[in-house]
């Protein structure tokens, strides 16, 4: 269902505690009789399904598997910290899928669904303890359709596979968070956005990106379903809180074998300037990131001393680029192709990798996520006026809802949570559309609002509720 961020201002509050109604974790008794049930699951000859199920218990590796990386939230941590699965299940098909639901549905036992477990804001950290149940098992290719290049794959394959295994197709996948090497399809699909691809291509949620999944609900006997693009929506973006996606179809892009360029730019307003005007040319580009020279200073970013400007262009763009840039008071200063190329790609230096390669060299670094307003310039100088060093831009060129637009993941020297709100109210003073990066709900990264046909979804996917628990607040207030 489209919001509108007009009429409906995102609720500007962190998180600061975990919410109150959360289930009780399972009693040892409920384990062990789970844990029973998929044992002898898997070892019944005619229980395909049980073969090469794993369990984990205790131990580093249940710790590990509870966790993801909101560990960039000072906010998310502490609340966080302690939250551990009572039992890690590591799935490699579909009947395997479903045999965990159904017995967790019978057990009343709560499921945190993993990918590769990169997500920024908690999504797989268990909340109310009970199984995480692990997809990366789930990695083979469905279909790709050599006419329409439409792509069904498990949800568990990593995007770099993905990305292998399309090229000798000529096709690539439209959109990927900069997180491409280690993340899930799956998890991309319920946990992200968007990311490289998102200055062509929109975000997830855009119309045209994702065009099915598959489906099993958590119930005493499980469901294999079938979704279509419009039944899909609802589960995009809704951290797995409503149904388990064991494949899921997209459509890709014709591959187009990208140049990595870096331009440096010594006025800012200048570098603002060409950020904006780009995507409005017939040039085709894949990404396009501007960091302020605090911050590429800081990166193992090629090139250049002041703000620089990181493209991902095609071949025959770069004719025109070169003088272009020049006209708008850059300067190139490092260009290879992305196919073979040494050292950190550009893609793993925008979007949240910026913010991983920053909190590496100073860890009191934590981020913001925001929609800049139209003009952005009045914004960002005001913001840095009030917030001088302790917030440094990084813009991303995106398209939203069919329109040219910035976003910005500024690096934030965290000084406190009242800062960080007084910064958050000022910025949506300014006209910013924030995403929250330190909440853990849904809606609370989101627009603040709750969304009725998410919480639709659960009622039929998950009607007992056991689908990781606290993080869709439609469904505690209902
Ligand atoms: C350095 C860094 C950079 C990042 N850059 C980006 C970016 O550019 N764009 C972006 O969107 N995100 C970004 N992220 C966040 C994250 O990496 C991506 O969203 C990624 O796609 C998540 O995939 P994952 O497999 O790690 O998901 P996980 O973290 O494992 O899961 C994410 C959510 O999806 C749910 N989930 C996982 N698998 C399934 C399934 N099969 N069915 C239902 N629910 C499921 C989980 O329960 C969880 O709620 C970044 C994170 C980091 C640390």
């Amino acid at each position: 269902m489209p919001l509108d961020p007009v009429t409906r201002p995102p609720a500007l509050a962190i998180a600061t505690q975990l919410p109150d109604d959360l289930p009780a974790p399972p009693t040892q008794a409920q384990l062990e009789a789970l844990v029973a049930e998929l044992s002898s699951a898997a070892a019944a000859s005619a229980g395909e399904a049980g073969k090469g199920l794993v369990m984990i218990r205790s131990g580093s590796e249940l710790e590990r598997l509870s966790r993801d990386f909101s560990s960039y939230s000072p906010v998310l941590t502490p609340l966080l910290q302690d939250r551990l699965a009572q039992l890690v299940v590591k799935a490699s098909s579909t009947e395997q899928v479903q045999l965990v639901a159904g017995a967790c549905a019978r057990h009343g036992v709560p499921i945190t669904l993993r990918g590769s477990g990169t997500g920024n804001y908690g999504q797989c950290v268990p909340l109310a303890g009970g199984v995480v149940l692990d997809l990366s098992g789930l990695n083979r290719v469905r279909q790709l359709d050599s006419l329409s290049g439409v792509l069904t794959a498990e949800a568990g394959c990593l995007l770099a596979d993905l990305e292998q295994q399309l090229a000798p197709h000529g096709r690539e996948l439209r959109l990927t968070p900069s997180t491409r090497r280690s993340a899930s399809l799956g998890g991309f699909i319920a946990g992200g956005s968007g990311g490289i691809g998102s200055v062509r291509w929109g975000f997830l949620r855009d119309p045209g990106n994702l065009l099915g999944l598959e489906v099993v609900t958590v119930e005493p006997e499980p469901r294999l379903l079938q979704l279509d693009a419009s039944a899909s929506a609802p589960l995009n973006h809704a951290y797995g809180s409503n149904g388990i996606l064991t494949a899921v179809t997209v459509a890709t892009a014709a591959a187009v074998p990208w140049q990595q360029l870096v331009v440096d730019f010594s006025s800012w307003t200048e570098a603002v300037a060409a950020i904006g005007a780009l995507p409005a040319t017939a040039l085709l580009l894949n990404g396009l990131c501007l960091l302020e020279a605090a911050v590429a200073r800081n990166l193992p970013c090629p090139g250049g001393h002041g703000h620089r400007l990181l493209l991902l262009a095609a071949a025959d763009a770069l004719p025109a680029l070169e003088p272009l840039l020049g006209a708008m008071g850059g300067r190139l200063v490092w260009q290879a192709p992305e196919r073979g190329c040494r050292g950190v790609p550009l893609r793993e230096l925008c979007w949240n990798h910026t913010t991983l390669h920053m909190r590496a060299h100073d860890p009191g670094w934590t981020y913001l996520q925001m929609l800049l307003p139209q003009p952005e310039a009045p914004a960002l100088e005001a913001l840095k006026q009030r917030w001088g060093d302790d917030l440094l831009w990084h813009l991303e060129a995106v398209r939203q809802q069919g329109c040219q637009r910035l976003a910005a993941l500024p690096l934030v020297r965290w000084r406190g949570p009242e800062a960080l709100l007084e910064l958050m109210e000022q910025a949506r003073q300014q006209g910013a559309l924030l995403f929250n990066p330190h909440v853990f709900t849904v809606e609370d990264g989101g627009l603040g609002v709750i969304d009725a046909d998410q919480v639709a979804a659960k009622h039929t996917y998950d009607p007992a509720g056991l689908l990781n628990p606290g993080k869709l607040r439609g469904w505690s207030e209902r």
